[in-house]
């Protein structure tokens, strides 16, 4: 009887994993579609300079507007992207529209930098800083008003590349950032050996758990010295209430990012909340 069940068992367990598979490739099937049907969308996320808290850039955040099962976050499909190669087709996506809104902002008298994420199979096709290039030709973008975020994970799985492949879209006028700092496995030298512009601190750090203020604080006061050392400005992520605001600028963080400042909203959204600011700076108490 025990045997049996334990076949039952293993039965069941291929059954799941042959529909989890079948799930996958149905969804990666839909996914292609998607990229060359227009079906994703970009939502941006205000990023303000800090002390003044004035909002002078946006990081493009990807979302799929399914046609049945609505609007979906990056984590419901990217690790699908990722399986299927096609990280580098939806970057190209995500560049062209990215760089085509920047232009659009500007153009309508808001000069916003935007920020793109990219994934470390982008980094390792070797075709990132072509695209990146063509995506600036083909909308007219300066290469100042766009960042390039690569994670610090992504960053150790081939330092030696991503070190190289910044060094050359710096060369070109685009800043480099390093997304999620503080959360990796990466060593410091690594890291140190990176020429990134800007450090985005990863909001474990900064949306510190009750107790541990001054612990946070440190690590947080650690990456910005380590950045200025470096030449690398600090980005505080992920803030989420008006005391880790207080905090970022107390410890000398140059922009600041976080649902305490905004969620992520749709392009039309975002150019009348940045309007509807005007260079009226937010109060870190919201006063
Ligand atoms: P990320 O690049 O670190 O982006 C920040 C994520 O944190 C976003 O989630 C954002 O909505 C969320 N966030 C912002 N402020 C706060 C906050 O105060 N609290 C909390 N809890 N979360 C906050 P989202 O949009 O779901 O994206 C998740 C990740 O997916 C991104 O993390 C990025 O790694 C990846 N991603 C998003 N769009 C793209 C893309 O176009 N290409 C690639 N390769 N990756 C992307
Ligand atoms: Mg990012
Ligand atoms: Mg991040
Ligand atoms: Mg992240």
């Amino acid at each position: 009887a025990a045997k049996a069940a334990g076949r039952n068992r293993v039965r069941l367990f291929t059954a799941d994993l042959r529909t989890a598979a079948q799930r996958r490739a149905t969804v990666a099937n839909e996914l292609r579609e998607a990229i060359l049907d227009e079906q994703l969308v970009l939502h941006y996320q205000p990023v303000l300079r800090l002390p003044s808290l004035r909002c002078t850039g946006v990081e493009a955040l990807v979302r799929w507007q399914h046609p049945k099962r609505g609007l979906l976050p990056p984590s419901e499909f990217l690790p699908v992207a990722v399986q299927h190669d096609l990280m580098t087709p939806l970057a190209r996506w995500v560049l062209r529209e990215a760089t085509g809104q920047a232009v659009a902002w500007t153009r309508a008298g808001m000069p916003l930098i935007t920020s793109v994420n990219i994934s470390a199979s982008h980094f390792s096709t070797g075709t990132l800083v072509r695209d990146v290039r063509d995506a600036l030709a083909a909308t007219g973008l300066p290469p100042e008003q766009l960042v390039v975020e690569l994670t610090e994970t992504s960053v150790a799985q081939d330092a030696e590349r991503a070190a190289a492949q910044f060094a050359e879209l710096r060369l070109s006028g685009v800043e480099v950032s390093i997304d999620d700092f503080g959360s990796g496995f990466s060593s410091l030298a690594q890291l140190v050996a990176m020429p990134a512009g800007i450090l985005k601190i990863d909001r474990s750090l900064v949306a510190y758990p009750e107790g541990r203020r001054s612990k946070a604080a440190a690590a947080v006061a650690a990456v910005v010295a380590l950045g200025r050392a470096c030449g690398a400005r600090s980005l505080a992520e992920g803030v989420e209430t008006a005391e880790q605001l207080e905090m970022a600028i107390e410890l000398g963080c140059h922009l600041a990012q976080g649902f305490h400042i905004a969620r992520p909203m749709p392009p039309e959204q975002l150019a009348e909340w940045v309007a509807a600011r005007g260079d009226r700076p937010l109060t870190p108490s919201g006063r």
